[in-house]
């Protein structure tokens, strides 16, 4: 066999002019070949993955969504009916192969009532990680009417850019979640001679961006690099969906369903199931909320969600795909030790949740609170394989965590 040449096979540098030559079974490579190699592959690998998205985008059939969503988010069936056949008519619509005379078909944002916690934005990030597109959440309360101080409204667009790793197209085709849209609701049924910065402004300011329309997006956000050059974002096939608890619009919804039912007897006035109103929710006690009628409008599919009760706040605890239980077991197994709750633990974790008013949020509060010193401790005694939870282990770790953490959360 020809000995080797003492010199880059692949660019022919000598040694001498390297900073290092790799030696492999019949050639060389040297350090500058390998970072042009490594170039080479990631955007090789880039670009395949790319067209693998691009060309694999396909949409899933109403029910398959709901079945998606069921892995993740427990209950509330109704809005996850609404949400699939709207996510599935909104990007077909987006697919669609525009010919002659063809139908148009008009966008349809979607807003979600509901408790804070009861899966809204869980709901909506699903739905993205299930399509792999961007997926970026705003929150109205800290967007102003441009020139004021707070966030402008095309900061939404910024954030579903960087969730796009600045992609446009991919960005235009995402999904925006307005949490809190209901602290945007004007705050009276008149307009106001003083303007009225955090409500009517900001709900006018959005609506050209639920509607469709041409943004000038700051690729870094805010007003702090104003040389920033804007990046053009087309919110056209953008979906939006909005979130709010609309606390007290079951007084709204009582008051329409009086006035309706005058005149119908008693039987009428009774089939009306007083302890959920929220599910009557019409447009129009949005409007009567607060909200202008061009955002109502604009957000035509209108769903809503159930409070949580024990039972569905127990299966929270161990059915998602992601549950409590399963992350905390996967937690202690990584240091090879097996985590065991016994009968009465998860009850007594949903009891205090609900005791002290933390919905879905505090599950992991009150689970850390019980695991913590075990999480610390643990991990440096090698001889313990096994932690049993028993529901009297619980109560005292729960009790010596104090409830002051657990406010936070
Ligand atoms: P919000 O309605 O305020 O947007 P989230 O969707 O942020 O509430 O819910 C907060 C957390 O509570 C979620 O991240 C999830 O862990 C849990 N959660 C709430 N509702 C559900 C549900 N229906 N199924 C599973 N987990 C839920």
């Amino acid at each position: 066999m020809a000995k080797k040449k003492d010199e880059c096979s692949f660019c022919g540098s000598p040694r001498a002019d390297v900073r290092l030559l790799i030696s492999g079974f019949d050639a060389h490579i040297c350090d500058r070949c390998v970072e042009q190699a490594q170039i080479i592959l990631n955007e090789e690998v880039t670009s395949k993955q790319q067209k693998v998205r691009k060309s694999d985008f396909k949409i899933l059939k109403p029910a398959e969504i709901k079945n998606f969503l069921d892995q993740y988010v427990i209950g509330q069936d109704e809005a996850k009916r609404i949400l699939a056949v709207a996510v599935y008519n909104h990007y077909k619509r987006i697919d669609q192969v525009p010919a002659k005379d063809e139908v148009e078909i008009e966008k349809s944002n979607i807003i979600l009532v509901g408790e804070t916690g009861t899966g809204k934005t869980l709901l909506a990030r699903t739905i993205a990680k299930m399509l792999h597109v961007p997926f970026a959440i705003a929150d109205a309360t800290v967007l102003t009417e441009a020139g004021y101080v707070g966030e402008d409204v095309e900061s939404i667009l910024t954030r579903l850019l960087q969730a796009a790793d600045y992609d446009v197209k991919a960005a235009e085709r995402g999904i925006v979640f307005i949490d809190e849209i209901d602290k945007i609701a004007r705050k009276s049924d008149n307009p106001s001679i003083t303007r009225d910065v955090s409500g009517e402004g900001v709900q006018q300011a959005l609506l050209k961006l639920l509607e469709g329309t041409i943004v000038n997006v700051p690729p870094q956000g805010g007003r702090k690099h104003p040389e920033q050059k804007m990046i053009q974002v087309d919110t056209k096939n953008v979906l939006f969906l909005a979130g709010g608890a609309f606390d007290g619009i079951e007084r709204i919804i009582a008051s329409r369903h009086h006035t309706n039912v005058v005149g119908y007897g008693k039987d009428k006035k009774q089939q009306i199931d007083k302890d959920n109103l929220l599910q009557y929710i019409a447009p129009i006690d949005l409007k009567k909320f607060g909200l202008i009628p061009e955002i109502v409008g604009r957000l035509p599919i209108l769903t809503f969600l159930h409070p949580l009760t024990p039972e569905i706040l127990k299966r929270i605890i161990t059915e998602p795909k992601n549950a409590l239980v399963r992350q905390f077991t996967r937690l202690f197994e990584l240091d090879g030790i097996k985590l065991v709750f016994e009968e009465g633990v998860y009850d007594f974790i949903v009891e205090k949740t609900i005791e002290f008013k933390l919905g879905a949020r505090g599950l992991r509060s009150i689970f850390e609170a019980i695991l913590t010193d075990d999480m610390f401790d643990l991990p440096s005694q090698k001889d313990v394989k096994e932690l049993v939870i028993t529901l009297e282990y619980a109560e005292k770790k729960f009790n010596k965590a104090g409830l002051s953490k657990l406010m936070v959360a």
